[in-house]
C-alpha cells in the first residue's frame, strides 16, 4: 500500500461528499455533518419537562421538538443520518454530566435504557437512532453502560397523530422486557428517548422497569414537543 492509511478516510469522505452532498443534519447548512451553532443547541443546559402523563421520575429536555433538536430528530430517524449518532450522543452525554454536577441525577455507574421501539420500524431504519446514540455517549464515558432491556410489543402502531388516550391503549401492556434481559438492577437507570410527546412512552417505560426490580431515576430526551 502506498497511500497511508492515515489519509484514506478524508480522501473517501471527499469522494463522497461529491456523490453525496452533506449538509448540517440540525440545520441543513452545507458541508458539515453537524455544525457549531447546532453543536451550541444542543448543548444547552437540558430543561426539566412536566408532561401530561407523569412517568414517576422527573423528565428532561435537551430543548424544544423544534428548530435543529427536531431536524436531527428527523434526519436520523427517519433520513438514515446514522453520523448524528456521534453529535447527538455526545449532547446527551453532557447533559448527564450536568445533571450529576446539578446533584439531580446519581454521580457513579448509571444504566442507560433507550426507550423502546417498534423492531419493525428500527430494521427497516436501520437500526434504532436512540440506541447508537446513548452508545456513542457510553463511549465517552465509562460510569455509563447502555442497557437496552426494553422494547415493544407486535400489534404497536407509530404513535404520530394520536391523542394521549390513544397512546395509551396503544401502549399498554404492549412494553416488553428482552428476553435475556439478565441485568444487574442495583444500579440506577436513566430511561433515554428522542422526543417526547405526551409522557405515555415514558411512563409506560418506567412502569416496565420498576415492575422488572429496575430502579429509574429519571426520563432524558432529545426533544420535547
Ligand atoms: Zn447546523
Amino acid at each position: 500500500m502506498s497511500v497511508p492509511s492515515g489519509t484514506v478516510w478524508p480522501m473517501l469522505q471527499a469522494l463522497l461528499d461529491l456523490v453525496l452532498p452533506v449538509e448540517c443534519g440540525g440545520c441543513g447548512r452545507p458541508g458539515t455533518q453537524w455544525c457549531r451553532s447546532c453543536a451550541r443547541a444542543l448543548g444547552d443546559a437540558p430543561a426539566t419537562v412536566r408532561p401530561r402523563v407523569d412517568p414517576g421520575v422527573p423528565v428532561w429536555t435537551l430543548g424544544p421538538y423544534r428548530g435543529s433538536h427536531r431536524r436531527a430528530v428527523v434526519a436520523a430517524k427517519e433520513h438514515g443520518r446514522r453520523d448524528l449518532a456521534e453529535p447527538l450522543g455526545v449532547a446527551l452525554g453532557a447533559a448527564i454530566v450536568r445533571l450529576r454536577r446539578w446533584g439531580e441525577l446519581p454521580a457513579g455507574p448509571l444504566s442507560v435504557v433507550p426507550a423502546p421501539t417498534r423492531a419493525r420500524a428500527a430494521r427497516a431504519r436501520g437500526g434504532d437512532p436512540v440506541t447508537r446514540a446513548v452508545r456513542a455517549a457510553a463511549a465517552h464515558d465509562r460510569a455509563l453502560r447502555v442497557v437496552p432491556v426494553l422494547e415493544t410489543a407486535r400489534g404497536v402502531r407509530d404513535s404520530v397523530g394520536l391523542s394521549a388516550a390513544q397512546r395509551h391503549r396503544n401502549l399498554a401492556g404492549r412494553v416488553l422486557l428482552r428476553r435475556g434481559a439478565g441485568v444487574p438492577r442495583e444500579r440506577p437507570v436513566l430511561l433515554v428517548d428522542d422526543v417526547l410527546t405526551t409522557g405515555t412512552t415514558a411512563a409506560e417505560a418506567v412502569r416496565v422497569l420498576v415492575s422488572a426490580g429496575f430502579r429509574p431515576c429519571g426520563v432524558l430526551v432529545i426533544a420535547a414537543a
